[in-house]
């Protein structure tokens, strides 16, 4: 087996994942970036995307959004505001979160906090992604 590094997810209510993993696909703020072992220390702020790692020949994909990657040669630590496995993200969810965004984002009045908004449509739109690349 290839040699593995160490991936853990964590968010303020879970650990959503905590595995041995040959590749990490990260989402940061400046662009994908990739982790292997005995990478050179890291720190990454996340944007709001797919994360993937690749273990036994097979490729798994995990919804992140804000927060922070922290890598060093033997781990890489995801802080992540909100994360869900691929398999545990609800689309039907995701589908009333984009529209109820979208909605928001039409309107025209001073009580809408427009970023707010468009970050919440951007989680939309990436977990519904997600759910996506999963068989691609
Ligand atoms: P919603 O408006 O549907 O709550 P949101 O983008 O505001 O979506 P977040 O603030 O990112 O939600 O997350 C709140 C909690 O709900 C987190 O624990 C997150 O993992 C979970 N969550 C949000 N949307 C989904 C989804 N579509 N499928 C599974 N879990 C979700």
């Amino acid at each position: 087996m290839a040699s593995t590094i160490k991936l853990e997810i964590v968010t303020p209510d879970r650990v959503v994942l905590s595995e041995e993993v040959e590749y990490v696909g990260v989402p940061g703020v400046m662009g994908q970036f990739g982790v292997l072992k005995n990478h050179i220390p890291y720190l990454s702020a996340l944007s709001i995307g797919s994360l993937y790692y690749k273990k036994g020949g097979d490729t798994k994909y995990v919804f992140v959004s804000g927060g922070f990657a922290e890598v060093d040669g033997e781990s890489i630590t995801i802080l992540a505001e909100s994360a869900e496995r691929a398999e545990e993200i609800d689309v039907e969810r995701a589908k009333k979160a984009k529209e109820r965004a979208e909605r928001r984002l039409k309107e025209q009045s001073e009580e809408i906090d427009y970023a707010r908004a468009r970050a919440a449509l951007m989680r939309a739109i990436e977990r519904i992604k997600t759910k996506e690349r999963v068989g691609m």
